[in-house]
């Protein structure tokens, strides 16, 4: 990964901070989306400068294409290039149908469907400049099967994978690969809302029966963005411990 430069949305807390860690690991320089979380944003900076590696912080909402724009050339004046995009931010509201207002649907789809979009857009100009670049977009296993009280994010995540694969189909003679990694139930803030209860159902469902880890998810990303995968693209990876 020397010398490769990614893009991370939502890259200071959870998986998308273990993928800016392992990247950085291997070498690559980042550019670390966030939305507004200092405390966070301090954290990581920390770990990156006792790595001795290279990154950026910019802060924005990933709705806003502007601000994927603007992350774009951010990246060429402190790097040069973009090489990889990790399309990582997303939020959950979850409720049943009965409950769940048009506002809940828009926000979960705007900010997990319509953000990947805008970076996606802001980032293909120079992948096919440089015929080279590296999409993957984290989608989840309930985009895949569904779930009760996640019809907002099922759809959000399911369009993603639509997208994925329209993508790849389109960017893939330009040695652009494109895919989507679907994580099953990690622990992170997203996930530590669920009651115990919901955490002990969710993990009789999964066959390893223990919780993913984010360092397990940024491993897969880390391969998926390294040139060993350079004959992967369009495929949803799952990783979910079997669930
Ligand atoms: P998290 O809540 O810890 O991280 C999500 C990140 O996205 C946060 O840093 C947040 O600030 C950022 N974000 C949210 N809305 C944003 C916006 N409008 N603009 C910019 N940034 C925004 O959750 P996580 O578990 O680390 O999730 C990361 C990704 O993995 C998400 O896309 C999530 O849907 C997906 N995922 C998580 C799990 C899980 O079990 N944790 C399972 C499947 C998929």
């Amino acid at each position: 990964m020397k010398g490769k430069v990614a893009v991370i949305t939502g890259g200071v807390r959870g998986i998308g901070r273990a993928i800016a860690l392992r990247l950085v690991e291997e070498g690559a320089k980042v550019v670390i989306c966030y939305r507004g979380n200092e405390e966070a944003r301090a954290l990581i900076e920390k770990e990156i400068l006792k790595l001795k590696g290279e990154a950026i912080f910019l802060k924005g909402d990933v709705r806003d294409s502007s601000f994927a724009e603007e992350t774009v050339k951010k990246a060429v004046e402190a790097f040069g290039t973009v090489d990889i995009l990790v399309n990582n931010a997303g939020i959950t509201k979850d409720k049943l149908l009965l409950r769940m207002t048009e506002e809940d649907f828009k926000d979960v789809v705007d900010v997990n469907l319509s953000g990947s979009f805008n970076f996606v857009k802001a980032c293909s100009d120079i992948m096919v400049k440089n015929k080279y670049g590296r999409i993957i977009n984290m989608v989840s296993i309930v985009g895949l099967i569904g779930n009760p009280g996640q019809v907002n994010y099922a759809a959000s995540k399911a369009g993603l994978i639509g997208m994925t694969k329209a993508l790849s189909k389109e960017l893939g003679k330009r040695n652009i690969t494109v895919n989507a990694v679907a994580p099953g139930f990690i622990e992170t803030e997203m996930t530590d809302i669920l009651s115990d209860s919901q955490k002990e159902q969710l993990k009789s469902m999964i066959s390893m029966g223990r919780i993913g880890r984010p360092e397990e998810v940024a491993d897969l990303v880390l391969f998926l963005s390294s040139d060993k995968a350079s004959y992967i693209t369009g495929q949803v990876i799952g990783i979910d411990g079997g669930m």
